[in-house]
């Protein structure tokens, strides 16, 4: 092994400390096996921690299993995985107990029963919530746990890249980010557990860690990828002030009805979904507000408004205490006034194909959370991912600790580590050359722009352009110290992320879920088919067209 790189032996890595990467440790320390989580920030400030509304669970009438199943086939457009969704929806209450038992407090009504709430398309309502900070309570809880359960873990470790060897993924190579050390974790099974990509686009809802190298990896190790067409923008995001445009305002303020309004005051989605209303889906909703800020219906912010002054006193600090307190921090009072938003990129429903225990199709690789797919199909309904997370993190972690007890240790071989070394530091040695900021803002606009909620040929080729243009600019990046090197690193990978979300905007010629396209704007029933993209043994990009799985009821 070369002498500045350290070496630690487990049998399972878990790259990410997330809401999904959590509950596979927590299952996976609990059949016995070693695990190491990893993750690039501090284990608690994983995106999980800023999600707001709630999940999805079907634990009070008259909500139930097979309606929470509907829901969520019809809100993806029927490309859905039915098989993972079926077993999703029929799990998730006993999810919600373990959760309880590591101590997270859903919040209740008087009467001691839970509260729930109705998000977009949901036929009853599904939500469990803490707040407006459910996804803060969750970490707080898996936190714990894994805590009690004297998990090791590495904070502030930045993983490069999976390391396959003999046709297995038997780990990763790790740069910590404090100190410049290179470590390699050889491992008998590898979770990646790395969450979306909301930072390939200007106007996000994400965590600064959510730069979609995970699905990156996927594309090194020949894993398929599925449904990367898929880009969710959530229809409000906060409009002003600008270090603030993109900020989730969570669905359930729809939820609890807050009615959304353009400049004139008009209840605009009467015209575009005269039964659902605010509550018709993210991706219908996120349109209906495009089309009214483009028209000249927009606010100075280039925004609509979302009003809940119409709420009796004391309701939007009790149900929203977030928020309330955002926007009071810029000056706005909900109670009085109303809030301004506009559309922000929120999630990836497209990655990592998996079967119902997280099993790619590359030995020793399992994947997790929203870094997979297939669950949500073409448009994820508010409240499934949390929950997503913790269905398959239990599932993955049970079968990946399987595996770790049938396959031997693998030495990793030097070759392999000394390629990364000479990689990951080129950037380092080089004097001139390209700065990753200035990448990284022209791949913002680039993908906001012409990859964004209304698509079609024309802007597709020239996002594929443009990034071809970047790729082999980015050859040449610059860094100074580890924390450009990171920097200089994530952009290569969201580049390769990059391209196969185009490729497949490209291939899918009909506008179904997230996924519209001004050229072909009618939803197509022959395009009730997933897109499959893996890259071949020579490095080339393959594309399979297929039925989505269906499963017996
Ligand atoms: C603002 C906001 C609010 C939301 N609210 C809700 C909600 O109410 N309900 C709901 O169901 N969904 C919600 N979502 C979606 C949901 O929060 C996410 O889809 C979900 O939390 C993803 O969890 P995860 O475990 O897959 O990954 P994440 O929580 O994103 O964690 C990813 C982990 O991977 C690590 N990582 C990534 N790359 C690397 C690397 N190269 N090296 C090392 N570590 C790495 C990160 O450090 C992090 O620990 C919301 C999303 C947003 C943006």
């Amino acid at each position: 092994m070369s002498s500045e790189v350290q070496s630690i032996d487990t049998d399972i890595l878990i790259i990410g400390s997330g809401g999904s990467g959590l509950r596979a440790a927590i299952e996976a320390t609990e059949q016995g096996t070693n695990v190491l989580v990893v993750a690039k920030e501090l284990l608690k400030q994983a995106h999980t921690g800023w999600a707001m509304g709630g999940l999805n669970v079907a634990m009070k009438a008259p909500a139930t299993p097979q309606m929470h199943f509907e829901d969520t086939i019809n809100g993806g457009w029927y490309i859905n995985n039915y098989k993972l969704a079926r077993i999703f929806t029929r799990e998730m209450p006993d999810r919600i107990h373990d959760l309880e038992r590591y101590g997270v407090k859903f919040d209740r009504l008087p009467d001691g029963s839970y509260f729930t709430w109705a998000g977009g398309k949901q036929s009853a309502p599904l939500n469990l919530c803490a707040g407006d900070y459910t996804g803060r309570e969750m970490m707080q809880g898996l936190l714990t746990e894994l805590e009690r359960l004297r998990v090791p873990f590495l904070e502030y470790h930045y993983v490069t890249r999976l390391l396959k060897q003999n046709g297995k993924v038997v780990g990763a190579f790790l740069i910590n980010t404090s100190n410049g050390q290179y470590t390699v974790v050889q491992a008998k099974a590898t979770i990646v557990a790395t969450g979306g990509g909301g930072h390939m686009y200007r106007i996000n809802t994400n965590a600064p860690s959510n730069t979609g190298e995970g699905y990156a990896w996927a594309l090194d190790v020949g894993a398929e990828l599925v449904d990367m067409e898929m880009i969710q923008f959530h229809p409000t995001g906060m409009a002003f002030p600008t270090e603030k445009r993109g900020t989730l305002v969570t669905e359930k303020v729809r939820g609890n009805s807050g009615i959304l309004k353009n400049k004139f005051g008009e209840r605009f989605m009467q015209h575009y979904q005269p039964e659902r209303l605010e509550l018709a889906g993210r991706d219908e909703v996120t349109r209906a507000i495009y089309q009214e800020i483009q028209d000249g219906r927009g606010t100075e912010h280039e925004a609509v408004y979302l009003d809940v002054t119409h709420w009796e006193a004391g309701k939007a600090e009790q149900l929203l205490p977030d928020v309330f307190a955002e926007h009071m921090a810029i000056g706005v009072d909900i109670r009085k006034q109303m809030m301004e938003v506009t559309p922000s990129m929120h999630h990836m429903m497209g990655g990592y194909s998996i079967n119902e225990w997280g099993e790619t199709n590359v030995a020793g690789l399992y994947a997790v959370g929203e870094v997979t797919t297939n669950v949500h199909g073409a448009n994820r309904l508010g409240g499934n991912s949390l929950a997503e997370g913790q269905v398959f993190g239990r599932r993955v972690g049970i079968c990946s600790s399987k595996y770790t007890r049938i396959v031997q240790p693998t030495l990793i071989a030097h070759y392999l580590i000394d390629a990364e070394v000479a990689r990951v530091e080129a950037p380092l040695h080089r004097k001139t050359g390209v700065y990753a900021a200035d990448l990284l803002s022209r791949i913002k606009d680039t993908m906001w722009n012409n990859v964004g909620i209304i698509r079609n040929a024309q802007k597709l080729l020239t996002a594929q352009q443009e990034v071809k243009a970047m790729q082999d600019e980015a050859q040449f990046l610059i860094a100074q110290d580890t924390a450009e090197q990171q920097a200089c690193l994530e952009i290569q990978e969201m580049l390769k992320t990059a391209e196969v979300i185009i490729l497949a905007a490209l291939e899918r010629t009909e506008s179904r879920g997230a996924h519209y396209r001004s050229d072909y704007p009618q939803l197509d029933p022959a395009w009730e088919k997933n897109i499959r993209l893996r890259k071949d043994e020579q490095g080339k990009l393959t594309m399979r067209v297929v039925s989505p799985v269906r499963d017996e009821p």
